[in-house]
């Protein structure tokens, strides 16, 4: 996959769900500081660079997970935001996949021409359990964007989104276990309300992997490896494809682009057992998804 893009990298811890970081973690491995927080220098400009025949290298339709590393919220970044912005307004044939623990910054943060929000932007927010799905969705659901989603991960508590999902507004939930050091459990029985509440309002519910530690049937598993983790969750079935979401998106000229020039994803034999699949960008032969020890970076924003 190459689908992240970091303008910039370093964090504050907002949650409990922040404990055990991964880019804190990683950082850690390479001698760095999660805690600095930097612009990025050539990555900062990503969705807009072209390759040798002039072409976009993130190509119309392609969806792109934006601050992997950091918050898109986090109060340091604000002198770089507006910038940020110039680049997601440029490329409004590009889909920008949000993901907060802030969202009460969000409102003060958004562009001047916002309006009623933005075709292109799929905002989300993390639930790692009820407190902060209690604290986070309805703020969610009071803020104007046109598509919605939550990220249940690392998923260290039961979560009942139940009362949020009534409301039609949201299009997708994402849950997933935890790794890296101190991992905490995460529960099938969790898992599967979920999926089933997602299911009973046809909201697409993906459940990406089971982290390191996880618990069915009051049996304790101990599963290292992010692909196992995510072939086990796989064959839990537990994943949904509810109703489509639908991005009206735009060439620079605001003419609505052809659904023949979209980006089509191509996936591999390992991507037929891969729980990601239902929202998965599509595989670029990278090979992160072969290493056996790779972090699962869809777990934390
Ligand atoms: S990157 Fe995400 S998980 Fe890590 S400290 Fe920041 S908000 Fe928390
Ligand atoms: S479907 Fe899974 S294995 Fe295939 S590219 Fe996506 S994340 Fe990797």
């Amino acid at each position: 996959m190459h689908d992240i893009w970091n303008p910039w990298h370093g964090c504050v811890r907002k949650s409990e769900g922040c404990d055990n970081c991964y880019m804190f973690f990683l950082d850690k491995m390479r001698d760095m500081d999660g805690s600095s927080i930097f612009r990025t220098k050539a990555g900062f400009n990503y969705p807009l660079q072209k390759d040798r025949q002039g072409r976009y290298k993130i190509q119309s339709g392609e969806m792109i997970r934006v601050c992997m590393t950091s918050d898109f919220f986090l109060e340091e970044a604000d002198k770089w935001r507006e910038d940020a912005w110039d680049i997601i307004r440029q490329r409004s044939d590009v889909k920008f996949f949000l993901l907060t623990k802030r969202p009460e910054r969000v409102e003060k943060c958004l562009p001047y021409d916002w309006g009623e929000g933005w075709e292109n932007v799929f905002m989300n927010v993390t639930a790692e359990n009820q407190k902060r799905a209690d604290e986070r969705v309805p703020i969610l659901l009071s803020l104007p964007f046109k598509h919605k989603g939550v990220m249940c991960a690392p998923f260290i508590g039961g979560v009942s989104l139940r009362e949020y999902l009534k409301t039609g507004q949201i299009e997708q939930v994402l849950c997933d276990g935890e790794n890296y050091e101190g991992s905490r459990p995460c529960r099938y029985e969790w898992v599967k309300a979920l999926s089933d509440e997602c299911r009973e309002f046809d909201v697409t519910f993906v459940f990406c992997g089971t982290g390191r530690r996880f618990i069915k049937d009051g049996r304790l598993y101990k599963i290292e490896s992010s692909r196992l983790q995510s072939e086990q969750a796989f064959k839990s079935n537990l994943s949904f494809k509810g109703r489509p979401m639908v991005f009206d998106l735009r060439d620079s000229w605001g003419v609505p682009i052809d659904e023949n020039e979209l980006y089509k994803p191509t996936f591999r034999e390992r991507c037929e057992s891969c729980a990601m699949r239902i929202s998965c960008n599509g595989c670029s032969s990278c090979g992160r998804c072969e290493n056996k020890d790779n972090g699962n970076d869809y777990v934390q924003d």
